[in-house]
């Protein structure tokens, strides 16, 4: 039943079309019959994007872009961070399914990035676990705080989720020679987007090919 894998032109389509179902309170009826096809997964899979977003609970990637079982590798975590054990993962993916998308997705209101912004703002005792969250986010958002900090962490917030996203994508070429690879001789994307928790919609708003950014 696997087809061939979608370059990824194709998955970026076909995650803009569900984002769009979604957007529009439509569920697919692909995505629920997925469901009935669940033996068929459970002998293989292969997902056409993989997706690092955040843990928030308004976040699930396969419903925000109407996806159904077998269809996306979902990495999830608070503040959509790269610490080896995400880079790890994407490279699984990337390596054994033939995964050409990689989607780093960030969303408005995120707690993780609000933390990170009180933290710089007014750094306050926290355990370790969590301070390792806050680190990998704060060095990203902290051109944001200069810039902005002055009125307020709120105000801060919409830039500074997106500049974790590029931090993120940064991060995972810097930390996987093997992603870099991919991305320049292998056909694969790694792509930054921004879900928004009220209306629904998705906006990939960092899509430079790692050759471009190489040289800016
Ligand atoms: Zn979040």
């Amino acid at each position: 039943m696997q087809g061939p894998q979608l370059d990824a032109d194709q998955a970026l389509a076909r995650l803009r079309e569900g984002n769009r179902r979604f957007v529009d309170h439509v569920v697919s009826l692909e995505a629920l019959l997925s469901h009935a096809r669940r033996e068929d997964h459970a002998r293989a899979q292969r997902p056409f994007a993989v997706v690092l977003g955040c843990s928030d609970s308004r976040a699930p990637a396969e419903f925000v872009f109407d996806q159904g079982l077998g269809d996306l590798f979902v990495i999830r975590v608070a503040g959509n961070i790269a610490a080896p054990s995400q880079v790890g993962s994407i490279e699984f993916a990337v390596e054994q399914f033939q995964t050409k998308l990689v989607v780093v997705l960030g969303h408005s209101n995120c707690g993780a990035v609000r933390a990170t912004l009180a933290h710089c703002m007014a750094p306050a005792e926290t355990s370790p676990a969590l301070h390792a969250i806050v680190d990998r986010i704060a060095p990203g958002i902290a051109p944001v705080l200069a810039e902005c900090g002055s009125g307020g962490a709120e105000a801060c917030m919409p830039p500074a989720i997106r500049a974790n996203v590029r931090a993120t994508i940064h991060n995972l070429r810097a930390q996987s020679d093997y992603l870099r690879y991919a991305e320049l001789q292998g056909g694969l994307r790694i792509v930054g987007a921004d879900y928004d928790l009220a209306s629904g919609a998705v906006d990939f708003f960092a899509m430079e090919p790692l050759a471009w950014q190489a040289t800016s």
